[in-house]
């Protein structure tokens, strides 16, 4: 029979922390929390198979199901002494969503199941409390009907702020019994009306409902977001966790609360977290109320009590629990914990998401502690989030002015760092549309689910209520963004559109704010960022390395990473500028060093003109003559920056008309310039008019029919290299032939760059190996690859354009269908983005085993946008390239994602 629910209890489990397949991330903790000694609530899993089996069969359960439930719930009546539904000592459990990947807040959780108007007074009997007991119970009628039976928990809320109004009661704590006793009899009058039907009060009833409603809320549409924006499948479904409750609402030495192991945001070692004393566990999350620290280094202002004051003795359990969790999971953790009647539970334990600046700390702390091995720091830091440290920081000295005029709103809490100025949104869709614009600043009172594709666009996120643990502080750490919540001071009203802050003038929407994700400040109008320490390091050497701890553990993680890769990392470069950052960022070479850029600059572009449109070979040369001197110059500065290490320059590539003007105002003015007639320039210019210039008189092509400008390219080339080497720095030319699709194209224009090679070397009487490949970017060149591998000393695939030309997209327009296409699953991600492994990958896997078929040393990379994409990036280690290259900023994140590609690799081939 299938096994599709695991038990956990009294110190042992069914499961463990490895079955997260099987018991999604929420049940593998808490069954491996339980089997090593932590206090958790006894419970049970329902496995993610019955999800899947769920939608498979019309939304029903396997049949075995039903007995499998009901037996591990008899194991937890066993153990708690209690039984679902007894009048007397009835149990209370919680349905609890949980996917294999954390997605915090996204699905349902219904808490204090199990109640109805007869165990209420059990409840309220066995534990002494009625108010305790009519809490619960309208918490439970409210989370139900909200999940299960779809009414709007707004209206459950409404009354309970107006019995709060009418009580002049500070928070749900200060109500007292009869009231709510009445407020229990009002929500039962809303389901009645809501749903034509009495609230359930079979408790089975009750049980099998939020089951249900957990599978489908799996479905619903935050998580269908969460799940696109985070690239988490569709089909891998949630399991589900049924556990006895334990109360954080049963009085003053009661608690709940959530708490990382490390601090989430900056990555520094100490314990950190939030509680509410005397509240359930959603409360903390909710952002109604605002939580307390829970521990005493955390407390910001007087009248906050932490938990380690408030509860010493408990508080010291929590911390041999969490040193106990870090030891044994070796990671951060986020755990969720429960104290009921001074003794302490915990609820769940999770790797904590971090922001960059964290990740890689708390990385390389944790080598230094000696709990992980640097393989591991390399494998734990997610790639693309190396890129925050490199983000901007306000510039010290205008936020200094913004200070002095007295132009701080406000403090909160930082919670996600670095730097944002933008517009301010007061919800998510209208940041969605004005992020088209401009950067904006999301400002909200709290956010919900519901804002993720706002939070998404924003440059920064601010909130007004909630804590470190809140919505906005968890969901903008994990996308990165600067964050600032809990600004108390600050007054959000929706209904006018403007916020608030004493002393000030109110912003309204458009108005610019700056939040500083790093110190929780909040500033009014635009203050201008600078570079982040790394590039002050780096860059500016505006800071010195022992000033910066931030790059130093940048620099080690990285090191660490060049120390596993086998896959090399390059550069796309066009000028030494750009070639000096990513050469500091550790790239290797440059993989694609374009030449049309050097054509548009403001001296040249007449010349390149009269180059085009001159009547004959004679007046093309003379004009190329002339600009054969800015050409050199251009590759002698890009030479000697990269000092010997390989750089290739490709040759002209774009399509002519490209540098000519093409409005009438534009022709008249370069007419004049250039000593045409208007009429003249015009008819010249529609001769060269292509119908489709991307697929037309361009690249290689034009070099067959013009070979002139090429001559001149490479002549430059290796008059420059000369030059270097003449200088006494090495030199490391490669020439590419760009858009080759045939191998008479390539062997005729090899042919051109050795015989020109040779004639600048004779001239000089200096020698330089000459390197000749090609880039492969037309499907026909992947096909005829093995022809090419017998001129060609090295392949680079464009992936830009093989991409483009090998499913028939324009890059140019796809614009307008792709993003549709990615929603309706069509195509699982954008292909400009991250490799069509299955089409265009199979291009570059044909493409390199054809090449080194016949050249067995043919060196092979990529330079399109995907040599800097992770997941691209593991594909071509899974291909055997030679290496990737990128644009400088992405060269980090290339560096450790080739490790992490390598040491995948390594695993797989055992
Ligand atoms: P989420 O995935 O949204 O965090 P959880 O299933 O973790 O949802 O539930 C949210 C909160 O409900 C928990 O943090 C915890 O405080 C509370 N909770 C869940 N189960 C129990 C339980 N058995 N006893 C007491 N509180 C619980
Ligand atoms: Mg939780
Ligand atoms: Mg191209």
């Amino acid at each position: 029979m299938d096994k599709y629910v695991y038990y956990f209890g009294d110190g042992h489990a069914e499961g463990n922390a490895k079955m997260k397949d099987v018991l999604g991330g929420k049940g593998a903790g808490l069954a491996e929390m339980t089997n090593i000694g932590v206090p958790v609530p006894p419970g049970f899993t329902i496995s993610t198979a019955v999800c899947t089996w769920f939608y498979d069969h019309g939304n029903s359960y396997p049949p075995e199901l039903e007995q499998q439930v009901r037996e591990n719930l008899a194991a937890v009546e066993r153990s708690v002494g209690r039984t679902l539904g007894d009048r007397q000592k009835p149990l209370l459990v919680s349905v609890r969503s949980g996917a294999r990947a954390s997605m915090p807040g996204m699905m349902d959780t219904i808490l204090n199941l199990g109640l109805n108007d007869e165990t209420i007074v059990g409840l309220a009997g066995s534990s002494g409390d009625e108010r305790f007991a009519l809490d619960s119970y309208r918490r439970f009628i409210q989370m139900y009907s909200d999940v299960v039976l779809e009414i709007d928990k707004e209206k459950f809320e409404h009354e309970l702020f107006a019995l709060r109004d009418r009580l002049g009661a500070k928070t749900d704590a200060d109500i007292p019994a009869e009231s709510l006793r009445g407020l229990v009899e009002t929500y039962k009058g809303i389901v009645r009306s809501h749903s034509g039907k009495d609230f359930p009060q079979d408790v089975q009833e009750q049980l099998w409902g939020a089951v249900g409603a957990v599978f489908l809320s799996w479905n619903n549409n935050r998580a269908i977001t969460y799940r696109k924006l985070n690239q988490i499948p569709d089909d891998w479904g949630t399991a589900v966790n049924v556990q006895s409750m334990v109360f954080g609402n049963m009085g003053s030495d009661c608690a709940t609360g959530v708490a990382f192991t490390r601090d989430p945001s900056t990555g520094l070692r100490r314990f950190y977290g939030e509680y509410l004393p005397n509240a359930q566990g959603e409360d903390v999350v909710a952002g109604i109320r605002t939580p307390l620290p829970i521990a005493k280094t955390q407390v910001t202002s007087d009248g906050q009590q932490s938990l380690e004051e408030l509860m010493p003795s408990v508080y010291a359990q929590l911390e041999d629990v969490y040193k106990k969790l870090e030891s044994h999971y070796r990671d951060m953790q986020d755990i969720e914990f429960t104290i009921q009647s001074g003794k302490l539970y915990l609820l769940q334990t999770r790797t904590g998401k971090r922001t960059g600046f964290a990740a890689v700390k708390i990385a390389c702390d944790m080598v230094e502690e000696g709990l992980i091995k640097p393989r591991e720091a390399v494998a734990r830091v997610e790639a693309n989030q190396i890129i925050q440290l490199l983000a901007p920081v306000f510039d010290p000295a205008e936020k200094e002015k913004a200070v002095g005029g007295g132009r701080v709103l406000g403090r909160g809490l930082p919670a996600g760092p670095g730097a944002a100025a933008g517009r301010i949104a007061f919800n998510a869709e209208r940041a969605v549309e004005m992020a088209a614009h401009d950067a904006v600043i999301l400002v909200r009172i709290e956010t919900s689910p519901e804002d993720i594709a706002g939070m998404h666009r924003a440059a920064g996120i601010l909130t007004t209520r909630g804590g470190l643990t809140s919505h906005a502080a968890v969901v903008a750490r994990g996308m990165g963004r600067p964050c600032v919540v809990g600004a108390g001071s600050i007054k959000v009203d929706y209904g006018r559109g403007e916020m608030r802050s004493e002393g000030h003038e109110p912003l309204e929407e458009g108005d610019w704010v700056s939040i500083d994700g790093t110190t929780g400040e909040i500033i009014a109008g635009q203050i201008p960022t600078r570079p982040s320490e790394v590039l002050q390091v780096l860059l500016e050497e505006s800071m010195k390395q022992e000033e910066s701890e931030v790059f130093r553990n940048f620099d080690r993680l990285l090191k660490w990473s060049d120390e596993i890769r086998t896959l090399g990392v390059r550069t796309n470069a066009d000028t030494p500028q750009d070639a000096r950052v990513a050469r500091l960022f550790g790239a290797e070479g440059i993989g694609l060093c374009r030449t049309e850029h050097m054509f548009f600059a403001e001296e040249r572009i007449l010349r390149v003109r009269e180059m085009i449109l001159a009547r004959n070979e004679k007046g093309r040369r003379e004009a190329l003559d002339e600009l054969l001197p800015f050409q050199k110059a251009d590759f002698e500065g890009i030479f000697r920056e990269l000092a010997g290490m390989p750089v290739t320059v490709r040759l002209l590539d774009p399509p002519l008309h490209e540098f000519l003007p093409s409005t009438e105002a534009q022709i008249s003015a370069v007419a004049r310039d250039m000593n045409w007639g208007f009429v003249e320039l015009r008819q010249k210019v529609n001769q060269l008019h292509e119908a489709n210039p991307m697929l037309g008189h361009r690249g290689c092509r034009l070099a067959i029919t013009y070979p002139e400008i090429y001559e001149m390219q490479v002549r430059a080339i290796y008059e420059a290299a000369c030059d270097v080497k003449q200088a006494g720095i090495g030199v490391h030319p490669e020439v590419m032939i760009p858009l080759v699709g045939t191998v008479r194209e390539l062997q005729t224009l090899t042919d051109m760059v050795r015989r020109v090679a040779a004639e600048t070397f004779k001239a000089r009487g200096v020698e330089i190996p000459v390197v000749v490949g090609t880039m492969i970017e037309i499907p026909r060149a992947a096909l005829v690859a093995e022809k090419l591998g017998e001129v060609a000393e090295f392949f680079s695939f464009g992936t830009n354009d093989l991409t483009q030309m090998t499913f028939g997209y324009s890059r140019d327009d796809a614009g307008t269908f792709l993003p549709e296409y990615v929603d309706k699953k069509i195509l699982p991600k954008d292909p400009f983005e991250s490799i069509d492994t299955e089409g265009v990958g199979q291009l570059v896997r044909l493409g390199t085993a054809g090449g080194r078929r016949a050249n067995p040393k043919l060196k092979v990379g990529v330079c399109g946008e995907h040599g800097g994409d992770p997941d691209s990036i593991r594909f071509f280690r899974s291909c055997d390239l030679n290496y990737v290259s990128c644009s400088p900023y992405r060269v980090p994140v290339a560096r450790l994602a080739a490790a992490q590609a390598e040491l995948e690799f390594q695993h797989f081939e055992g």
